[in-house]
């Protein structure tokens, strides 16, 4: 197994230091040296929704522009894409390209684009642990190699976003919500996004975290400097090494519960291979979402009770009603139909909600969050 995790300081958004980081946390990697003329690498960037660079929910333009550069210099053509949630065509990733920075990227004389093919490809996967078949944006096969460019984050169902959770951008949006809907439990949703992650098997995998997400994430939160980029071979110890910086364990973030399961990653930072100075840059007060600890409550079976349960259970709510503009987008997005829409607001219900946050994922001004009980607080710490 590959435990290699890089990290290095990078305190602001400038193409000089996005260079000179890069160049630095790639070189106990091996740095490009695969990289070769002629070859089309895919930059699986996060760009989930239709958000400024400024508001941390995206990778940083900044740093795909300096990494295209570099791959271009050494005689690569770069695809910059992904697919997040909503309909997966041009005219809707044209709008998310020109709000997060992307569409200024694009340089066809230097052989940097933006992905413009929305076909959709199917996949057979007998090896999946959940995930045997699937469809997925075939984009992906143009590649010579994918490098997997992820922001972190909070994240309000899989309490951490990053490497591994950043290859769920492979399901076309509108196929998303369907996945949510037939794998309400976390355990199998994150079997899910650590079989993607192993099927495409990303040559390279770097985060974002100059700037992450706290709180309300992974798009409604606040962005928090932690001044570093991460990078590695390995999705799962990267993301090991990601989750230490906010505070999280293995055990609290259900990608690596199963990836640890699966044997694809050490379980804690002690045991991984760090290349530079990881302690240096955990935040101490890094606000998260306490999603997986309750899950652990339940699931060691010191609570029996549906009513307990319903009880700890995290779910979304109307946190900030006076923010709602009444859009429906959360409505539209619920797979399990769970939301009402009653004077322009969100009613949600409660019975059918399976958890899957995607309303609160979806929400363009950030009105809903994650609620937790008093009691579920008390027991998850
Ligand atoms: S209400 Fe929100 S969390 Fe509940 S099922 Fe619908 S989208 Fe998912
Ligand atoms: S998506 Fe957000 S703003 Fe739109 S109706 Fe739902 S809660 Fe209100």
């Amino acid at each position: 197994m590959d435990a290699k995790v890089s990290i290095v300081p990078c305190d602001e958004y400038t193409l000089e230091k996005a260079i000179a980081a890069l160049t630095c946390v790639l070189e106990p990697l091996g740095g490009l040296s695969w990289v070769k003329q002629g070859m089309k690498i895919v930059i699986k960037a996060n760009l989930v929704m239709k958000k400024s660079p400024a508001a941390a929910a995206t990778t940083h333009p900044i740093l795909i522009e300096a990494l295209a550069k570099m791959l271009t210099e050494k005689g690569a053509s770069v695809i910059i894409g992904d697919s997040p949630g909503g309909i997966y065509t041009l005219p809707y990733l044209s709008l998310i390209y020109n709000a997060t920075g992307m569409t200024a990227l694009e340089n066809k004389k230097k052989g940097i684009f933006l992905n413009r093919n929305f076909e959709v490809g199917e996949a057979v996967y007998p090896d999946g642990a959940v995930l045997k078949s699937f469809q997925y944006t075939k984009f992906l096969d143009e590649a010579d190699a994918i490098i997997n460019f992820c922001k972190l984050k909070t994240h309000g169902m899989m309490a951490y976003s990053g490497a591994c959770k950043n290859l769920f951008g492979a399901i076309p949006g509108t196929r998303k919500p369907e996945y949510h809907y037939h794998y309400p439990k976390h355990d199998d949703f994150a079997n899910i996004l650590v079989d993607l992650v192993e099927y495409f098997k990303p040559t390279l995998h770097i985060a974002d975290a100059v700037y992450g997400m706290e709180g309300n994430g992974p798009t409604a939160g606040t962005p928090r400097f932690i001044g570093a980029l991460l990078a590695s071979k390995n999705p799962h110890a990267l993301d090991v090494a990601g989750a230490h910086i906010m505070g999280l364990q293995a055990k609290d973030v259900p990608t690596l519960s199963a990836a640890v399961k699966r044997g694809l990653t050490p379980d804690s930072v002690s045991n991984l291979q760090i290349y530079g100075k990881l302690e240096d840059f955990i935040v101490p007060d890094y606000k998260t979402v306490d999603a997986r600890k309750i899950t652990q409550i339940r699931s060691h079976g010191k609570i029996v009770n549906k009513t307990l349960e319903t009880l700890l259970n995290h779910k979304p709510v109307l946190k900030y009603p006076e923010k709602c503009i009444g859009c429906k987008e959360c409505f539209k997005t619920c797979p399990a139909k769970a939301i009402e829409m009653v004077d322009k607001k969100p009613v949600i219900n409660k019975k059918t909600c399976i958890r899957c946050f995607c309303c609160q994922e979806f929400c363009p001004v950030g009105a809903l969050g994650v609620h937790r009980s008093v009691i579920a607080r008390v027991l998850s710490k």
